[in-house]
């Protein structure tokens, strides 16, 4: 027993040190790493230039205050903004804060145009956080479960599904805004159609809604290019990113484009901690690692090779219904539940994890190496067979 609320079923190890893609144990014994934290160590563990910039940063100055000019913030701000073509950057803690920044803008923005009661659609399966708004947001009754009264001002739709989208606009006038995941995570790796954005983003034009994508966990190189929305032709409204921006270092950041960007100002919102110099500077240094055409490629270069061994190995068993994914955000839904794999690869020194009960769910480092994925797909494979195998 710890002195630790009971949030979370931990499983039984710790770890001391990491290298890139690997952990260590205080077993001393070596773990390779498919999952990153998460989807948050997007360049390896101890990464040497995120290291440098932090422990200098940390040297000179870590904090001052959002009531100050901040150099740093303001030199991040302009560098996410000019890889997805932003106006203006809000700068925070962690993804579920970026996302109740883009809420409190939907509302202003649906007061605004004076709708009383702004409406904003969100998604089946979707995941935006743990804070009262965001799992009202969220599209899970385990998130929601216990903490009724929820945040009203949310209609749900299913995720991929243009026409009930299509059927939501009558009945609702009250509508602002749509809420979306690129590629649903937590929900279960679940890659909406190629189609889908710019479907989407033809509806809100045509709505006067603001299209608000939650690149939480597909931003920061995740799927093959900084974020995943660029993969198709479009821009959103509003974009929301954390995870992989701080490789570690807990940072969020909420960004506004044309439409969005003059909606707030000072007194509507607000951080303490938000932005600080410590923060920015970690930012900058995981930008400046990722954003360069050879790190997508390498990004590309790996997902290849995991996708094809993983299909090759387990498309045609029976028990594997889909693998999919982009970049190296990877999930294999299988026809049961299979939390249990997360032992099985544990004992065998391989980091991986379950989603959504049944999707066994990969995002390992960006940066991870040929060898690296081959030995991934050398335990990984037979495990899953061995799972499948076993008689229910
Ligand atoms: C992780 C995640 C969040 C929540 O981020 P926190 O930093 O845990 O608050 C929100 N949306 C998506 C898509 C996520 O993957």
């Amino acid at each position: 027993m710890t002195q630790l609320l009971n949030t979370y079923n931990r499983l039984p190890i710790a770890f001391t040190k990491g290298e890139g893609s690997w952990l260590i144990a205080d077993n001393n014994q070596r773990y390779l790493d498919a999952i990153a934290g998460i989807a948050v160590v997007g360049l390896g563990h101890a990464h040497p230039n995120v290291c440098t910039a932090i422990c200098e940063q940390a040297n000179t100055l870590m904090h001052t205050s959002n009531i100050y000019q901040i150099p740093l913030q303001e030199a991040l701000g302009s560098q996410l903004c000019d890889i997805s073509g932003a106006e203006a950057a809000f700068l925070c803690n962690s993804g579920a804060e970026a996302n109740e920044a883009a809420l409190k803008i939907a509302r202003l923005y649906g007061h605004q145009l004076g709708v009383e009661k702004p409406t904003i659609v969100v998604m089946d399966g979707a995941f935006h956080g743990r804070t009262l708004a965001t799992l009202s947001a969220s599209g899970s009754r385990k998130v929601q479960a216990g903490f009724e009264p929820l945040v009203s001002g949310f209609i749900r739709c299913p995720f991929n599904d243009i026409d009930a989208l299509k059927t939501i606009i009558n009945t609702n006038s009250s509508i602002v805004a749509v809420m979306v995941e690129p590629i649903q995570g937590e929900g279960g790796v679940r890659v909406a159609d190629p189609d889908y954005l710019l479907q989407l983003r033809e509806i809100c034009n045509q709505q006067n809604w603001l299209l608000m994508l939650d690149e939480i966990q597909t931003g920061n190189g995740r799927t093959g290019k900084y974020f995943a929305y660029q993969h198709s032709t479009i821009m959103p409204d509003v974009l929301t990113t954390a995870k992989g921006l701080g490789n570690g270092f807990p940072i969020g950041a909420c960004l506004a484009f044309e439409k969005a960007a003059p909606i707030f100002s000072p007194g509507n919102h607000g951080t303490t901690f938000g932005g600080n110099p410590l923060a920015c500077r970690v930012g900058l240094s995981v930008i400046n690692e990722i954003n360069h055409t050879t790190f997508y490629q390498h990004v590309n270069a790996m997902s290849e090779q995991l996708m094809a061994a993983l299909k090759n190995a387990l498309q045609e068993e029976t028990g594997v219904k889909n693998i999919r994914g982009q970049g190296l955000m990877i999930g294999i839904e299988l026809d049961q539940p299979c939390g249990e794999l997360v032992k099985m690869a544990l004992d065998e020194n391989l980091l991986i994890n379950v989603t959504a009960d049944k999707v066994i769910r990969l995002l390992p480092a960006l940066t991870i190496q040929f060898e690296q994925i081959e030995l991934l797909t050398k335990k990984l494979i037979p495990l899953v067979k061995q799972f499948l195998a076993k008689p229910v």
